[in-house]
């Protein structure tokens, strides 16, 4: 039973970088609103992550909010990429600026949430017993925010320490003269290895399957570097949600890689390494598209992890070999293959010898036992759907979330769910959110989501809901677009793959952002033909079509 129930125009779930902007825009709307945020603070992933190396891979001049010039403006980033510390500084800032936080409920998480169709509202229960009624649910809760921690055999008898890279502890973690395990070689422990190894006596790492990485070529920035001292720099901000990946890039070269010469085709990729970044991915138009372009591209890169490390054995187990460059989120790295030159530092290969579980003061893999004080587990996430399926949410007819999604995640336009009424996700499966600058993408579900609430309150409207027709269209076409990539063609979180019998469906929209950007501006214009509004259809309200 609740101990308060208080209620509100909106609740929004999660404090991250979307909560906060969707916060801001709903009270600019003059609307009541409650956060709910599991952590103690704003910031999201951004509170969660702090691993030793944990880092932006998007630059700081576009990894910033653009809906008011204030928070842009006045910001200075130290460096290309901000570490985690510095974008949590941020988030804060954000929060001071606007006062968000009187709006926020902290360390406390939503456990439930029904529909109820008799006030077209939604009844939200808490951990913390500080229940709450609102008229719209917007899921804030963002992509990478459900650990996985694998069931391996034995782990609860682990006498040493664990850690998951996505719940750090807030107090700093000493791992001197320690011999420690990492699990796991994706963006996470690309980045937290070689500032393991610099601590470690002893450094194993885990690897399942080799990723691809390029350096970031990270460096401090001067103040004429600054969105607010450079106007270049700004007016490429304000650029960047045009672009396809929601960042501004320079010296990309749109041909084809098969069309251009082998000389202009090393040019050019090096030219893209020096640079450094996941730009590196865009250095040439069709490296995501064309198979054979992408085996050029995929070839240059282990050619320079081959450069990199000096054990040709090593260097070859790192190697990744059995899917496209790019179908699994490319890393982005500081020193990651140098550390393998390290003495302290040993490669394990999972495919020549698998985890067989682990004992009291070690893992043991293939025949031997390794011994360890300390596993950090870099293993992800259970992306994009993890959060949302998990919270209990009940739409209409008592329809679960979980179950509505247990073939994989639905959406029309990766906003709103058919079943769920007044219910929208901010950067959800089925909109490009994981794969393009993430604030971006938030900053254009806030707007599109504020537009929304604002055409019902001028309409009087209290409810609306996708219909199932809008919505498995939006599926055929998000399956279409990412089968005209390579990016279905690895085993990876954005498939799902990497949890074990989660249902293989490729979660985010491929299509880019300008196709994306029409598509949603094409649904207001066209009077949400997609939605129905208080059992009248959008398209019937906008054509002025007799209801029925
Ligand atoms: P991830 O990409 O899913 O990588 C997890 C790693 O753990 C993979 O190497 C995976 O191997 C391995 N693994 C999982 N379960 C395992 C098991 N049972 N036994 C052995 N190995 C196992 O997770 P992540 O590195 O945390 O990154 C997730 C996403 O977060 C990134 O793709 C990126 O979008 C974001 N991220 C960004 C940054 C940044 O901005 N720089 C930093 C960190 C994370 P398999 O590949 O074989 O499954």
């Amino acid at each position: 039973m609740a101990l308060t129930e208080d209620t509100y125009d909106v609740v929004i779930v999660g404090a991250g970088f979307a909560g906060m902007c969707a916060l801001q825009r709903v009270r600019s709307q003059g609307m009541t609103c409650r956060v709910f945020e599991a952590g103690d603070d704003v910031g999201g992933t951004w509170y969660w992550n702090r691993y030793p190396g944990a880092r932006c891979d998007v630059e700081g001049r576009f990894y910033c909010y653009s809906f008011d010039d204030r928070i842009s403006h006045d910001w200075t980033w130290s460096e290309r990429y901000p570490a985690q510390p510095e974008i949590y500084d941020y988030a804060r800032y954000v929060a001071d600026e606007f006062d968000l936080r009187k709006d926020i409920t902290f360390g406390t998480r939503v456990v439930g949430a029904r529909f109820d169709e008799d006030t077209d509202s939604w009844t939200l229960r808490t951990d913390g017993g500080a229940d709450a009624r609102a008229r719209f649910l917007l899921l804030a809760v963002g992509c990478l925010s459900t650990s996985n921690v694998p069931e391996l055999p034995g782990i609860a008898g682990f006498a040493g320490r664990t850690f998951h890279s996505g719940q750090w502890p807030r107090e700093p973690v000493d791992f001197a003269g320690r011999s420690v395990a990492v699990i796991g070689t994706g963006s996470s422990g690309v980045q937290l290895v070689p500032q393991l190894a610099e601590q470690a006596e002893r450094l194993y790492v885990l690897q399942r399957t080799p990723s691809f990485s390029v350096p970031a070529r990270n460096r401090k920035l001067g103040d004429t570097e600054q969105i607010g001292t450079n106007p270049t720099v700004r007016a490429e901000r304000y650029q960047a949600p045009q672009t396809r990946t929601g960042i501004v890039y320079h010296g990309l070269d749109p041909r084809n890689v098969v069309d251009v010469s082998a000389g202009d085709r090393e040019e050019q990729l090096r030219w893209a390494w020096t640079e450094g970044g996941a730009g590196f991915m865009q250095a040439f138009g069709d490296i995501g598209r064309n198979e054979e372009s992408n085996g050029y591209v995929a070839d240059f890169v282990r050619d320079r992890i081959r450069e990199y490390v000096i054990d040709p054995a090593v260097a070859e187990r790192l190697c990744p070999t059995d899917y496209p460059i790019g179908a699994k989120r490319i890393c982005v790295d500081t020193g990651y293959y140098e550390t393998y030159n390290r003495d302290n530092v040993e490669l394990v290969d999972l495919r020549a010898e698998p985890i067989r579980g682990f004992t009291p003061d070690g893992i043991t893999v293939g025949e031997r036992t390794l011994d360890v004080d300390d596993v950090v587990f870099a293993t992800g996430y259970d992306a994009m759907t993890g959060s949302l399926t998990r919270m209990g949410i009940e739409g209409r007819d008592g329809l679960r979330l979980a179950d509505a999604w247990a073939a994989g995640p639905a959406t029309h336009l990766g906003l709103g769910v058919a079943g769920f009424p007044n219910m929208l996700v901010i950067a959800g499966p089925g909109s490009p959110s994981v794969l393009v600058n993430m604030i971006v993408a938030i900053e254009q579900h806030v707007a599109w989501i504020g537009d929304l609430l604002e055409y019902m309150r001028a309409s009087g409207a209290t409810r609306f809901e996708v219909t199932a027709q809008a919505q498995d269209s939006w599926v055929r076409h998000v399956n279409e677009v990412a089968a005209g990539s390579l990016l279905t063609r690895a085993a990876s979180w954005y498939v799902g793959a990497n949890i074990p019998g989660k249902p293989r469906i490729f979660m985010p929209y491929a299509g880019g952002l300008p196709a994306y950007t029409q598509r949603i501006a094409d649904e207001v214009a066209a009077g949400y033909p997609g939605l129905v509004f208080d059992g009248v259809p959008g398209a019937v309200v906008a054509t002025g079509a007799e209801r029925t």
